[in-house]
């Protein structure tokens, strides 16, 4: 195997056993870097699912769906910790496969453990209420797991999205099957590998890598699962609904956006700067939360603009495990589509663009991070998610046209606003039509603890946080007639 995979990554992990696919057939992983061959993954199908989700269901119904809260928290802490124990090599792994730079892929790795401390530590705090009412009865609700929970997962993020929604399943008791993307899945495999080692019992997490029409598909419309997770596009994310549909099954969406960053005149532009383009640059753009709006009202516009400019002169592209501020993109198709995007601001004005180093391989996945002046607030690049390091600056008069083009898309994930008047973040916070607003500052640090998830077609439900044990859990009332 080549150096850094410890394990065999052509095979699924299902009910506790390693095994290829049922179809003895493989896909072939490549490294975004170089355009290079990696391995082979398992092809899983329907048959595979099928195995999975029988095996789920056993772990459901044995040691698993009996085991107390506090133990099921003891084994995600434990899983945590070997996390911990083996953040460099999660993170050489990710880098390989992804293409992250090395230090976001430590990050991703980091905040993989601290999902599995934070559920592992929440796993036996949720709890029902009771509930007054009628003279004789007692009313009392039950939080409980909904059973066997599916999990279809990017490749932009692998370890932040497994650790938010396999934590959040696992620590209210689920049992999963998880459905790696084909591009990027060797984390997924090793964390399952980690997860035995931690003590998890056979059949609580099962692993089927594969293609989305395929594995992805016949999972989400299982008749055998009761909760489906997804990541990803608009457009799988709606095949994903109506297959889960068929079954009555709820879905959690996350499917991305367009998140626009309001910067007023009186805003702290020291404060603002490094997240104005981090956020738009981050994982060469390709993450759901990323900022690619920066609207700027006109008092400060050349002033944003100058110093982004500057900012993009120092984004260096190249190989993943340079650890420069940016890497390639996760593969030649995302390269096509995004150098198209670019490619549509053929009338806008360029005002600045990153470089790709000399020596990064030609076959490699690279895009040179651009941002765009003066765009209007209708134009395609305003309005589209990219999924790449393209950010558009949009210039405003008023308050009240701010919030209008903020809104103005069909998404509505993330926004921030950068001004130090208390009045208006008030009403920017709750006029924005977006699942978490960030008020001088973007992102806060990742936010493991904090509800996360969209509107319009950024998707719907809540993951992340307290939330998300809410979404794995199903509540039941109970109401005792004792007279
Ligand atoms: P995608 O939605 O096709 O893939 C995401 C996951 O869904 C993968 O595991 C894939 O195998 C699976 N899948 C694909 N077809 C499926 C089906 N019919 N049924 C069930 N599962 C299926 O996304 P992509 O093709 O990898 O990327 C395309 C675009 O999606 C990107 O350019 C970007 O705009 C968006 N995207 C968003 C996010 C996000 O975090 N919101 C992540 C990745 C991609």
């Amino acid at each position: 195997m080549p150096d850094p995979i410890w394990f065999d990554p052509s095979l699924c992990l299902i009910g506790g056993d390693w095994r290829g696919a049922a179809s003895g057939e493989t896909l072939t992983l490549v490294n975004p870097s170089d355009g290079g061959d990696i391995c082979h993954i398992a092809r899983g199908g329907a048959a595979d699912i099928d195995a999975a989700v029988t095996a789920a269901q056993a772990a459901r119904d044995s040691d698993w769906g009996r085991m107390s809260a506090l133990e099921r928290g003891r084994i995600l802490t434990r899983i945590g910790q070997k996390v911990l124990d083996r953040v460099d090599d999660l993170a050489a792994l990710e880098a390989m496969d992804v293409g992250k730079p090395l230090g976001q892929a430590r990050a991703d790795a980091l905040a993989l453990a601290r999902y599995m401390e934070f559920y592992g530590g929440a796993a036996d705090k949720v709890h029902g209420a009771t509930i007054p009412y009628l003279e004789g009865y007692t009313v009392y609700t039950l939080r409980e797991p909904h059973g066997v929970t599916g999990h279809i997962v990017p490749w932009n993020y692998p370890m932040q999205i497994i650790g938010r929604s396999v934590g959040a399943a696992l620590a209210m008791g689920n049992a999963c099957v998880l459905k790696p993307a084909e591009e990027a899945c060797l984390t997924a495999l090793a964390f399952a590998h980690i997860a035995q080692e931690a003590g998890l019992p056979d059949g609580a997490l099962n692993v089927v890598p594969g293609l989305g029409a395929e594995a992805g598909a016949a999972l989400s419309g299982h008749a055998g699962v009761q909760h489906i997770s997804f990541t990803g596009s608009v457009a799988t994310g709606a095949l994903v609904q109506q297959a889960a549909g068929k079954n009555v099954v709820p879905v959690t969406l996350e499917l991305g956006g367009k998140s626009p960053q309001l910067v007023f005149d009186d805003a702290d532009l020291d404060a603002a700067l490094p997240f104005l383009v981090n956020a738009g640059c981050q994982n060469a753009g390709q993450t759901c939360s990323a900022s690619s709006r920066i609207l700027v009202q006109r008092g400060v516009y050349d002033e944003v603009r100058r110093r982004m400019t500057a900012a993009y002169g120092d984004l260096t592209v190249g190989p993943a495990m340079d650890d420069l501020r940016v890497g390639p993109l996760i593969s030649s198709r995302q390269k096509e589509i995004v150098s198209g995007f670019i490619d549509k601001g053929a009338d806008l004005t360029i005002a600045a663009q990153g470089v790709i180093v000399d020596h990064a391989p030609k076959a490699g996945a690279y895009v040179r991070p651009t941002l765009f002046a003066d765009v209007p607030e209708d134009h395609p690049l305003a309005r589209d998610e990219i999924f790449g390091p393209v950010q558009v600056l949009i210039p405003f008069d008023t308050e009240a046209d701010a919030l209008r083009i903020a809104n103005g898309t069909d998404y509505g994930l993330v926004a921030s606003i950068w001004t130090s008047d208390g009045a208006r973040q008030m009403r920017l916070a709750k006029g924005l039509r977006s699942g978490q607003v960030f008020i001088n500052n973007y992102g806060a640090g990742g936010g493991v603890e904090l509800p996360f998830g969209g509107v319009g077609k950024s998707g719907h439900g809540r993951e992340k946080g307290f939330e998300a044990l809410y979404g794995f859990s199903v509540l039941k009332t109970v109401a005792a007639f004792h007279g």
